[in-house]
């Protein structure tokens, strides 16, 4: 397992310690560090695809291999955010859904992107933000409705 804020990582090393696993490593500088070192040192890389990153750039490359599926229909896709601001989703979508969708994770979010601003400040005024739901797109209208 690997996590990109050197948060997760150090516990989840701690409790496989603690559940009797005696081989646990860290890799020194996250995996940028070793995508690096490889590089400089002409290795094969074992990590495979982009590495998750929490800004708007959502993922550095570290090699061409594409390993998500779109949530729509399972094509190798990118993850990327609901274009819809009010959901603002992190989901995985593919070139073919996005142009389809417009980058938004369901039809109604979909709808809403396509209202004038106006019309869209006036859907999220007095009412609380969904409570997000990552990495379960599909699943996300029903639940977020509940909110
Ligand atoms: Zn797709
Ligand atoms: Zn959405």
């Amino acid at each position: 397992m690997y996590c990109t804020g050197g948060i997760r990582c150090e516990k989840a090393s701690a409790w496989f310690k603690h559940h009797g696993f005696e081989d646990v490593n860290q890799l020194h500088g996250g995996i940028i560090q070793y995508a690096r070192e490889i590089k400089d040192q002409g290795l094969p890389s074992k990590f495979v695809g982009k590495n998750f990153v929490f800004d708007e750039r959502l993922g550095e490359r570290i090699t061409d291999d594409v390993i998500s599926e779109c949530h729509q229909c399972g094509a190798s896709a990118i993850t990327m955010n609901c274009k819809n601001d009010d959901c603002h989703l992190l989901f995985i979508q593919c070139d073919a859904c996005a142009e389809k969708m417009q980058g938004c994770c369901t039809h109604d979010c979909q709808q809403i992107y396509n209202l004038p601003i106006e019309e869209q400040r006036k859907l999220r005024k007095g009412r609380k933000r969904p409570i997000r739901c990552q990495f379960i797109a599909l699943d996300c209208a029903p639940i977020c409705d509940k909110s």
